[in-house]
């Protein structure tokens, strides 16, 4: 059995006000304390203005609140933007880099997507670095190509298991109800784990939680999660339902 804890994370994207947010953490925190021990790890990236509502809401539970990006710097004149410093500084524990959403709304490449994650590991933030293929690389039979760059452009060096996650979100599966089958789920996660050992090492990248996102629901967890390399969910829409996202972390 892996030693890696597993993660269930929900990526609430730019959804809920703050009557929402402290209801759906405030509702997980509640499931979690009546649950007692669990075999999961939870973690809720509400939008940045949400974050101290979703802190408060989670208080005296288990569950960690993560920012959904920050600046590779460390202050200064970026309007619009949060620092990893901040992210600590609010009570996060984690932050997303590089979703997909950001590597396309935002222009992130995976340069900027390693100094992102960098500057949330010197913070002491976890970083759960996105990776995955569109449709089109997909259908050109590049997937395995393109993680791989991706692993080798977007980690810094030096990561570790400690301060690194990452999430494999093949771009088209994400907010569409299309998965991977599970054996392709599996296929590439392994890939994964292999181009992440050698950029960190084999011991770290046996430690590393590599996490599947993309259409993950209650329906889907189970066999997802059962998968040998896939250790956790980074969930979009399933995580905006209590109910529903407890679901996933109860099919572990
Ligand atoms: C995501 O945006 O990270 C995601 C996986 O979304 P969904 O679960 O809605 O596909």
């Amino acid at each position: 059995m892996s030693a890696r804890r597993v993660l269930i994370a929900g990526n609430w994207k730019m959804n809920c006000l703050s009557a929402d947010a402290k209801a759906l953490a405030g509702g997980l925190a509640d499931k979690m304390k009546a649950a007692g021990a669990v075999n999961f790890e939870m973690l809720v990236c509400p939008p940045a203005v949400l974050i101290p509502t979703a802190v408060d809401a989670v208080a005296g539970s288990a569950i960690k609140v993560g920012g959904q990006d920050c600046h590779m710097n460390a202050k200064g004149a970026h309007t619009g933007d949060t620092a990893a410093a901040q992210l600590k500084d609010a009570g996060c524990g984690y932050v997303i880099v590089g979703h997909s959403e950001r590597r396309t709304d935002h222009g992130e490449s995976d340069e900027v997507v390693k100094a992102k994650a960098a500057a949330a590991q010197t913070n002491g933030l976890v970083a759960v670095i996105c990776i995955g293929e569109t449709e089109a690389q997909r259908d050109a039979g590049k997937t395995l190509d393109v993680n791989g760059t991706q692993i080798a452009g977007s980690v810094p060096d030096g990561s570790t298991a400690a301060n690194t996650v990452i999430a494999y979100e093949p771009v088209w599966a994400i907010g569409t109800g299309r998965t991977p089958t599970s054996a392709e789920v599996q296929d590439v996660h392994a890939f994964i784990r292999g181009e992440l050992a050698k950029k960190i090492g084999a011991d770290e990248a046996a430690k590393t939680r590599i996490l599947y996102g993309g259409s993950m629901n209650p329906k889907n967890a189970k066999e997802l999660l059962a998968l040998a390399d896939v250790d956790g969910g980074l969930i979009g829409g399933a995580s905006l339902k209590v109910e529903d996202f407890w679901a996933v972390a109860e099919s572990v």
